[in-house]
């Protein structure tokens, strides 16, 4: 167990976002390594403890990278201890580990049980993340790559399973119609769906490659995805070799009414998810 920062030894950044810098460090007394989170003081107190506390309610899931504690110095820094993930993010494990960055359907399979077997346990928590993109996912090296929810900077715990959210937060590229919606109108939106929107983003774009809704070269400003998100064509076309039960599940995602939207707990009984082992079996032999 870790009892001060002075314990830990910084080895070298892992990451750079606009929450904070995240560094690899060496826990000297017994040399384990940790990544370590910390939180940039220009964020405001009450929100800093925020992550923390959801990061520490979260992580009971095996589907949620292990928080291990969380330091304070003096001058008011806060900053998060929790297990380091080898391969680091998904789109790093990604690009490192298959062509063009595009997984088979068995292993967007695998990916996205994991995945959503972690937002069963948030969203049952009245926890909706807020910020569901492929940089927050991320990877280890056990059993065959194990992938882990991260990243609780802008997430909020609501007090009743009912309740909606108000405020504007997220990365743009990953925001549900309805949350183009609020941001232009004040409305409110249903938090546990707008994360479901957004994995079902980040399941396609594993399946492409890129990044779904723009084509290769264009842009990604504020109009253009607007456009592409709030007046596309929903789900976007998917090659034809596809199986019809991945597209079907990623239609069950990307649907644009909120109401319609498949939940959390629906989408880990869809049959491209649930799927038997022998049918996994001739997949993996029909690959080769
Ligand atoms: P931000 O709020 O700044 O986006 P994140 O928590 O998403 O912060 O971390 C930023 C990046 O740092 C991640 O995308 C990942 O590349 C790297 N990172 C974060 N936590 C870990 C970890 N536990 N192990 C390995 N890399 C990590
Ligand atoms: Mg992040």
């Amino acid at each position: 167990e870790v009892k001060s920062l002075t314990e830990l030894e910084k080895l070298h950044p892992l990451g750079q976002g606009s929450g904070g810098a995240v560094f690899k460090v060496r826990h000297k007394p017994t040399r384990a390594i940790y990544a370590l989170k910390k939180i940039s003081s220009s964020a405001a107190a009450a929100e800093t403890q925020e992550e923390v506390s959801i990061h520490r309610i979260a992580s009971s899931s095996p589907h949620v990278v292990k928080f291990q504690g969380s330091f304070q110095t003096p001058n008011g820094d806060v900053s998060i201890l929790m297990d380091y993930m080898e391969s680091g993010s998904l789109s790093d494990h990604a690009k490192a580990s298959y062509h063009d960055a595009r997984l088979p359907e068995h292993a967007i399979a695998d990916v996205a049980r994991q995945i959503l077997q972690g937002f069963s346990h948030l969203h049952a928590n009245n926890i909706v993340h807020r910020d569901v993109k492929p940089s927050n996912f991320l990877v280890n090296n056990n059993n065959n790559n194990e992938v882990k929810i991260a990243d609780f900077g802008v997430s909020k715990r609501l007090p009743t399973r009912l309740a909606r959210c108000d405020s504007y937060v997220g990365t743009a590229a990953y925001l549900s119609p309805e949350r183009f919606d609020m941001a232009a109108h004040g409305s409110t939106y249903d938090g546990f769906a707008a994360d479901v929107w957004s994995l079902g983003l980040v399941f396609l774009e594993l399946y492409l490659g890129r990044y779904p809704l723009l084509e290769p070269g264009q842009k990604p400003d504020w109009p253009a995805l607007m456009c592409a998100i709030c007046f596309g064509e929903m789900p976007p076309k998917i090659p034809e070799e596809a199986s019809e039960e991945f597209k079907e599940f990623i239609g069950c995602c990307l649907e644009k009414d909120p109401c319609k939207r498949w939940t959390v707990q629906q989408l880990l009984g869809h049959r491209f998810i649930v799927r038997r082992p022998e049918e996994e079996e001739e997949r993996t032999q029909g690959d080769s």
